[in-house]
């Protein structure tokens, strides 16, 4: 696997579950291959955080505004008014992670959530950012709000993707590239094994979330996050998917990250001098 690189294109890296080893966590991925990240935030209280360890893990910054919470708190006027002072104050190379989350379709905090998902989208566009769209349960809601943006150079990443086919080929149209993480890993998930290997090329990148969405292996310890060092796992399983070597699907995905996310920071660990 020497020289191979790779990108994790939407992780939390400065949640708490981190704030112990996300140096140690990111060195042992770097000296795999990893090349660079996005690191996503949801809200205004994160941004500093967020961007201040990006810069110095020499990673890459994402504005978010995103409410995954059952009763949203904030009004989504406010957290857009902090997403626009955000991109004047850190420069992001990304909007993310924004969306809809399934859980609020058909409630009281569905037009709160839509009217947040389509004012950051109008955010992003004018300034000219891609975006990492959360699109759980949501996927036609989100297709739709697109597709309405269609006529903007919009481009992005549909964030940890579990929709058909069909709805593959509806983002992938429209510009954006599709996100696959630990599902890929998972022997429960046919449909989405058998959507990944049918994919048309440089369509997809890859993602941790991490802490989040933990790989199946690793769910008999409740304490247990996603890292970066995942990304291998992950990767392995895209190639015996599509029938390619993990080093090939390393850089269709690293190509991929780059097309969406061309500001992400890459930084080539020096393996070749260890091994
Ligand atoms: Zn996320």
């Amino acid at each position: 696997m020497s020289g191979m690189r790779f990108f994790d294109t939407h992780c939390h890296y400065a949640d708490n579950a981190f704030d112990a080893d996300i140096d140690l966590c990111v060195q042992k991925a770097r000296t795999a291959g990893l090349a660079g990240a996005l690191v996503c935030t949801c809200s205004g209280h994160e941004y500093e955080a967020a961007s201040a360890l990006a810069q110095r893990l020499n990673l890459s910054f994402a504005a978010g505004a995103f409410d995954f919470s059952s009763s949203p708190q904030i009004a989504p006027q406010r957290m857009l008014e902090q997403l626009s002072s955000a991109i004047d104050r850190f420069s992001p190379c990304a909007v993310g992670e924004i969306g809809i989350d399934g859980k609020h379709l058909k409630t009281e905090f569905e037009a709160p959530a839509l009217a947040l998902f389509t004012g950051a989208i109008e955010i992003a566009s004018d300034n000219n950012l891609p975006v990492s769209v959360h699109a759980r349960g949501a996927m036609h809601v989100i297709a739709r709000i697109l597709k309405a943006h269609a006529s903007t150079s919009l481009k992005g990443v549909i964030h940890a993707f579990n929709g058909s086919l069909e709805e593959a080929e509806i983002f992938v149209r429209l510009g954006f590239k599709l996100g696959f993480g630990s599902i890929l890993t998972n022997p429960a998930a046919k449909r989405a094994a058998r959507v990944f290997a049918a994919l048309r090329s440089g369509s997809w990148v890859i993602e941790t979330d991490a802490p989040f969405m933990v790989p199946c292996t690793k769910k008999m310890n409740p304490a247990a996050k996603s890292e970066p060092l995942d990304l291998i796992e992950t990767l392995k399983a895209a190639a015996a998917l599509r029938g390619i070597t993990i080093e090939a699907a390393a850089e269709e995905s690293s190509q991929a990250a780059l097309e969406v996310f061309p500001m992400l920071k890459t930084e080539i660990s020096s393996q070749k001098n260890i091994d």
